[in-house]
């Protein structure tokens, strides 16, 4: 059990628990700040983020970020993001049930430590982990779920977004509501 966040840092960095240590670059631990009220979880690395060791850096982190901007989040300032494995699955595959299971403790003790009140859950396979297992994102996203006292939502994730701009409305619909709760139950998000 890691009571900091540097400890856990530095045991993440050097994790090889499953078969994804082989082929990463770098470890992805998360980006943020660690008293965010906000934390947003995506499925793992893709090669940019494998390669620069942040989490959603190529096009669409570069989305993410955009709608981020525009209801006042800021991976700089007020939120953390975080994925469920943290190393890169080779071709950007889906991270297969067995390395989530494996990763996922990691992820739990970020959400220890930062005890966020709202967890945003980037696309299908965060939301099955996180929510829950039987999500249907298409028509569940933008719904709100409480779990353990933490308010819930699951979003579409921004590459699904740049592969169907149609989608675009409805994304950020998603990111209002997600203000809006905020404004509700936070303190200093804002
Ligand atoms: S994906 Fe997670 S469990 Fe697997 S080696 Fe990387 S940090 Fe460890």
């Amino acid at each position: 059990m890691y009571n900091t966040w540097e400890e856990l840092t530095q045991a993440c960095q050097e994790c090889h628990k499953c078969g994804l240590c082989e082929t990463r670059h770098n470890v992805v631990v998360g980006v943020g700040s660690k008293d965010a009220e906000v934390m947003f979880i995506g499925e793992g690395p893709g090669e940019n983020e494998d390669l620069q060791g942040e989490p959603f850096v190529g096009r669409a982190g570069k989305l993410l970020d955009k709608m981020l901007t525009a209801v006042d989040l800021d991976r700089s300032k007020n939120i953390y993001i975080a994925n469920i494995v943290k190393c890169r699955p080779p071709q950007n595959r889906d991270p297969k049930p067995e390395e989530q299971q494996m990763c996922i403790d990691w992820l739990r003790t970020q959400v220890k430590l930062m005890r966020p009140k709202i967890i945003v859950c980037l696309g299908r396979i965060a939301a099955g982990r996180i929510i829950k297992s039987d999500i249907k994102i298409t028509r569940e996203h933008g719904q709100w779920f409480e779990k353990g006292g933490i308010q819930m939502m699951a979003m579409l994730h921004p590459a699904a977004v740049l592969r169907d701009p149609r989608k675009k409305p409805e994304a950020f619909d998603d990111f209002l509501k997600l203000r809006d709760k905020i404004n509700e139950i936070c303190d200093h998000t804002y």
